[in-house]
């Protein structure tokens, strides 16, 4: 087989659904539906939660299956799982990704999900043994919970080596959706990309060579609070395998931005602006930061293509503004570090719909609008790019010697008391550009004192509305304006 991420999620998804009975469930939204919590959808398990705290309704069509797999659209910006600072540093995080998923909900635990995972990735992936790691709980004395050795003997009686069965504690191993909700001790399969060697040492420590490609919990509990964990009524198995990571893999490189879900972006990147050819090689000290610039602005565009598609649109509040300010990420990339003209964003919204189109038909059907809210956006970011400068430019020449900026320079900034108001996700791009550190305990106590993150106070931007069809076509998806956060959007846009 050649392994394009197309033929990684269909062997993946073929092993669950043919040959071990699971029922295939398409990816839900990266848009949290009503009462679903503030985030975006963090991993594949989220639209399943109310199956594991047992508050699933019996009509709901979940509740007949005890078995299922998918490829769910994950988005980590903001919440406990917050990956938007290592994004471009290393080659294994992504603000958007696909995480290919298992479950059993109530059906079968720990013995059948390890040795379904090792049959995969050895039996059908065709992994060598010796370059997998696996690790298992080691215990929390605070909480009362004891190391799990049932699976570590399960590992073992599988036939991995002991000395590849590691324990490791609560922040690797126990894992949790959020500050609340169901959890559990997990299972991690761990790859050396190098071999020969015992690399038991880089596990868990974010060296590029070792790198977690699947999570299998072992959700027992409710999390209530920091050390307040309910027992669930059931016990069940929730599995996760990061796409981009296994493609890598397959494909023997250590960058998961080798493979065919980023290299024909990189590709656009290049011809579109003229820069040199993206360097892979890991480690290289990348000097004008073009490098990174390729990986940030691919990762980006990909993230914000994914949400659009699901009916989020840049704004003002909650998710509307994390989406914002990514985009504005990537538009800082485009324009100060590749120096490239404006509609950079909405040219590589094609090659997102090549790769991603064939799991997602969303991606397609709502292509065009995508275009359309990069673009508008990027002439919006130029604008506040412009006055943004100017107020920067008579703070700096005001203030002698500034180096961060202390909690009264960004109300400052933000009210406009050098010329402009500014929002908090353009001052935190300018402070980039002009080498200006920003505390995070400032910034925080900023907008503590905030009532939201209102910003500027022009007026709106108009974003093209969704048309009547392509509304029903995204409800009928499942993925049309679900919370209040989107239809606020929703109802902007219309
Ligand atoms: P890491 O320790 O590498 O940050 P994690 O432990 O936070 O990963 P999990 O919550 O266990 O990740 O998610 C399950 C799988 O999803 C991971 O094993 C990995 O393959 C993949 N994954 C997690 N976060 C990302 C990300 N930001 N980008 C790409 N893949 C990811
Ligand atoms: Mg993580
Ligand atoms: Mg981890
Ligand atoms: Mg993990």
């Amino acid at each position: 087989t050649k392994w394009t991420s197309n033929n990684v999620r269909k062997a993946f998804l073929d092993f669950f659904c043919q040959k071990n009975n699971h029922q295939f469930v398409k990816s839900s939204s990266v848009i949290p539906g009503r009462n679903q919590g503030t985030y975006f959808t963090n991993a594949g398990m989220n639209q399943f939660k109310p199956i594991f705290l047992g508050t699933v309704h019996e009509t709901s069509d979940l509740y007949k299956y005890d078995r299922v797999a998918n490829s769910q659209k994950c988005v980590r910006v903001g919440g406990k799982h917050n990956d938007l600072e290592d994004v471009g540093r290393d080659y294994t995080h992504h603000t958007f990704f696909e995480m290919l998923g298992s479950w059993s909900f109530g059906d079968y635990f720990k013995k059948e999900a390890c040795s379904m995972a090792l049959d995969l990735l050895l039996n059908v992936y065709n992994l060598p043994l010796d370059r997998l790691y696996f690790t298992y709980f080691g215990g929390c004395k605070e909480l009362g919970l004891q190391p799990d050795l049932d699976c570590r003997e399960i590992w073992i009686n599988l036939g991995v080596p002991e000395c590849n069965v590691l324990p490791f504690g609560m922040k690797d191993n126990f894992w949790d959706m959020g500050d609340t909700g169901p959890c559990g001790p997990c299972t991690e399969i761990h790859y050396d990309h190098i071999g020969n060697r015992n690399a038991s040492h880089l596990v868990n420590t974010d060296h590029p060579d070792v790198i977690e490609i699947w999570n299998l919990v072992f959700m027992q509990y409710n999390r209530l609070g920091a050390d307040k964990l309910l027992l669930l009524p059931n016990t069940h198995v929730d599995t996760g395998m990061g796409l981009e990571r296994i493609c890598a893999v397959l494909n023997n490189t250590r960058s998961n931005y080798n493979t065919d879900l980023f290299l024909p972006l990189f590709h656009s990147i290049q011809k579109e602006t003229g820069v040199r050819e993206y360097n892979d090689s890991i480690g290289n000290e990348d000097i004008n930061g073009i490098d990174t610039a390729y990986r940030v602005i691919s990762d980006h565009t990909r993230m914000s293509t994914i949400c659009i598609a699901d009916s989020l649109l840049p704004g003002r509040l909650d998710l509307g503004y994390k989406l914002r300010y990514v985009i504005y990420r990537a538009l800082y990339q485009c324009h100060h570090i590749l120096k490239a003209k404006p509609g950079l964003l909405g040219k590589l919204v094609d090659p997102v719909c090549e790769s991603l189109g064939e799991a997602y038909p969303e991606v397609i059907a709502n292509a065009d609008k995508v275009k359309e809210v990069l673009n508008t956006t990027e002439e919006r970011y130029l604008k506040f790019m412009k006055d943004g400068e100017r107020n920067f430019d008579k703070m700096i020449s005001k203030i002698a010697d500034i180096k961060s900026l202390t909690e009264t320079d960004i109300q400052r900034l933000h009210d406009g008391y050098y010329g402009n108001p500014m929002s908090t996700d353009m001052i935190e791009i300018l402070a980039n550009k002009y080498n200006l550190s920003i505390d995070s305990v400032e910034m925080e106590k900023f907008t503590s004192h905030q009532i939201s993150t209102v910003t500027d106070n022009k007026e709106d931007i108009k974003y093209p509305s969704f048309t009547p069809d392509l509304l029903n076509t995204l409800t009928s998806m499942n993925i049309g304006p679900t919370n209040d956060v989107d239809k606020y959007n929703y109802s902007k846009s219309s």
